[in-house]
């Protein structure tokens, strides 16, 4: 059994405008293990960026955890002041986006942005920073004369690494990537999710990875979590999700892979869209595109079942009073 890092339980976190009301993760309850990569997968809108962002609490505007709990460590963040939430928010817990310039700050070098992270956390010199950053930017396979360069002068899949290694300077337990390689070719890709499973093995970190990639999910994660409409549907290891996932959703997503060996095969495109999430359907969210529905999956909600030992899902189908 691996040791849990995070254990968020029934969260829900909405954003609110005006009247409106978007239930975005609407009571999801889903363990991130220590020293493993975990996929949180999903098409758009689902809720994947609103939950791993509830993690550590950044929102944006108009969202806000208005239940359940997320412990880390045994200490529910979901109820930490702000002030304390920033002992854990860039230090314990970092963050990886899609887009590295968001966060990269163009007008320093890369360097000075090392340095700075690292003295904000540590009580290091100058120098001993410097020296630092240069083994982290080592460790992500980017020489260290670097060090001196400005953000645009790297490339894409550069700047990623970059970041990536701003993200572990701090040490962290967790880093939440979400599509960290979307706006990047798959080349790349691959070389950053190498990236990730070596710091994994090396330094034991966990991570979050975010994507709406089914195929990249069970390339890189040791368990992947599936969300469909703010609801997580299936929760297992990555090899029960491919010997027998057992949500319709995720037969449906994972059907929807090309086969690069048979390009002749036709993709089979899950039919219909995700739901309006200030105005979800009754029962099953899902009852509407699936081909398998009962009677009663549109009037209640299927509980979530553990089918087999760690291999959590939600349907009617697996069972439930
Ligand atoms: P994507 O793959 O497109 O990034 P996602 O699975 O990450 O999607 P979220 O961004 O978490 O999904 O969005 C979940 C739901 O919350 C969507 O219905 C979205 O429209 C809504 N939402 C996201 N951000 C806001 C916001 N700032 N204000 C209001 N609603 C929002
Ligand atoms: Fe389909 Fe019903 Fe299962 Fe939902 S609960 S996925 S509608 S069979
Ligand atoms: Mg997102």
């Amino acid at each position: 059994m691996t040791e849990e890092l995070v254990r968020i339980e029934d969260l829900k976190t909405y954003y609110f405008a005006g009247d409106e009301v978007v239930k975005a993760v609407d009571g999801v309850t889903l363990t991130l293990g220590k020293g493993e990569i975990t996929a949180l997968v999903g098409e758009s809108g689902s809720g994947k960026s609103t939950l791993a962002f509830s993690i550590i609490r950044l929102l944006p505007q108009g969202g806000r955890i208005v239940g359940g709990h997320i412990y880390f460590d045994g200490v529910d963040l979901a109820a930490l002041p702000e002030e304390e939430m920033r002992r854990y928010r860039g230090k314990r817990i970092s963050a990886v986006f899609q887009d590295p310039l968001t966060s990269l700050d163009p007008l320093m070098r890369i360097g000075d942005q090392f340095v700075e992270t690292l003295q904000t956390h540590f009580p290091i010199t100058r120098e001993e920073a410097e020296e630092k950053a240069k083994k982290l930017l080592e460790t992500v396979g980017i020489h260290p004369e670097r060090f001196h360069d400005y953000p645009h002068q790297l490339s894409g899949g550069m700047r990623q690494r970059v970041m990536i290694a701003l993200a572990i300077a701090t040490e962290p337990d967790l880093v939440i990537a979400d599509e960290p390689t979307t706006a990047l070719d798959v080349v790349i890709q691959a070389q950053i999710m190498d990236i990730f499973k070596r710091l994994r093995d090396r330094l034991g970190i966990s991570f979050l990875l975010v994507t709406h990639d089914i195929a990249l999910a069970m390339e890189v994660a040791d368990k992947i979590a599936v969300m469909y409409a703010g609801k997580l549907v299936e929760y297992a290891s990555t090899q029960d999700i491919y010997r027998e996932p057992l949500h319709p959703y995720t037969q449906a997503l994972l059907r929807a892979i090309p086969d690069v060996e048979d390009s002749s095969k036709r993709l089979v495109y899950i039919p219909g869209s995700p739901p309006d999430l200030s105005n979800p359907p009754p029962g099953c969210r899902f009852h509407p595109r699936c081909s398998l529905a009962l009677e009663r999956c549109g009037r209640e909600e299927p509980p979530r079942i553990e089918a087999r030992p760690g291999h959590m899902v939600a349907c009617w189908l697996r069972g439930g009073e």
